[in-house]
């Protein structure tokens, strides 16, 4: 039975772990471990803070592990679960989904006690941790084969009370953009569990390539400390940084290759393009002679997202487009 071996309701500051059995050909009666880390003191708000729901995406485990390396109990008022690495075999692995049975972590809420392992850790997040939070602020960025602009993100919410909250923690936590997202179909997604538990969601994108750089994980880190300050749970002063507002609800915004090859991108991220201006060439791999095939943008806008690997195949996200609408404002 999946079990948590750190107490939730206890003052201090607990190391332990979501202890999920499997039985594997290297250990008959062996568990999956997924560290967590629970700050608990005095009485305030819950944030449950979550990083590597997919493995290859490393700002949230950073910037999850500085905090929990320097924040007391006397820094809390309430109480943080802090889950550096949701899917644990996944980020041992360096891939997106789970080696152990290939499921994307963020496919599978609301998860299910008796399905696979990744089913498994889903299930104890919706069922045991999400009911215990206030606030859940789910780390990501691109992985392996997207690269994004920094930007913490709250989606477009039925409920105008939920909405405004989620809106403005995403703005608290003052990444370089803030956006506003409508998932056209969130069916597996954490996000969409913690949201119809009516929690306050933050999600966000902080670089990508597999990697990460001193200035994504600085982000990710700050925008951590700033969103538990912003909901008086880390006890200290808090202090908002510029961010420009991102608008990604266009969907005509993403796009898809159509064809194999060598990805030559003629821009970069960041960069402001026309509709219609030419925004990658692909080469087919073998024929010197062909045409190179071309990506044009399907709609003005900033470059807020790309393919990473040097090959793409049709499919793959080449690019996302967004619109910059200026400062971003609490809403
Ligand atoms: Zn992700």
């Amino acid at each position: 039975m999946t079990s948590l071996t750190v107490p939730l309701n206890q003052p201090g500051k607990h190391f332990g772990h979501i202890r999920i059995p499997h039985s594997a050909d290297d250990s008959a009666w062996g568990h999956v471990m997924i560290p967590v880390c629970v700050i608990n003191n005095g009485t305030g708000p819950t944030a449950l803070i979550t990083g590597a729901n997919h493995g290859d995406e490393y700002e949230g485990p950073i910037a999850i592990r500085r905090f929990m390396g320097v924040a007391e109990p006397s820094d809390i008022q309430g109480r943080v679960i802090l889950i550096p690495t949701l899917n644990h075999p996944a980020f041992m692995a360096a891939t997106r989904n789970s080696p152990i049975d290939s499921v994307n972590m963020n496919r599978a809420f609301p998860g299910s006690p008796s399905g696979t392992i990744t089913q498994k850790i889903a299930a104890h997040i919706n069922d045991h941790l999400i009911p215990e939070a206030d606030l859940v602020l789910d780390f990501h960025s691109g992985g392996k084969t997207l690269d994004f602009l920094p930007m913490a993100i709250s989606h477009i919410l039925d409920d105008a009370e939920q909405d405004h909250r989620c809106a403005t923690a995403a703005r608290a936590f003052s990444a370089p953009y803030t956006a506003r997202l409508r998932e056209i179909d969130d069916t597996g997604m954490l996000d969409g569990a913690a949201e119809r538990a009516g929690k306050t969601f933050v999600t966000t994108e902080l670089g990508g390539a597999g990697t990460t750089n001193a200035q994504s994980a600085e982000i990710a880190y700050q925008g951590l400390r700033r969103v538990l300050a912003f909901h008086g749970i880390f006890c200290t002063n808090y202090a908002p940084a510029p961010s420009r507002a991102l608008d990604l609800s266009d969907p005509t915004g993403f796009h898809f290759a159509e064809h194999r090859g060598l990805f030559d991108p003629q821009v970069s991220l960041g960069d402001t393009v026309e509709r219609h201006q030419r925004l990658a060439h692909i080469y087919h791999p073998e024929d010197l002679q062909s045409v190179p095939k071309a990506i044009y943008a399907q709609r003005p806008g900033l470059i807020a997202a790309r393919h990473v690997p040097g090959l793409i195949k049709p499919g793959d996200c080449a690019f996302v487009t967004g619109t910059d609408t200026g400062p971003a404002g609490f809403p």
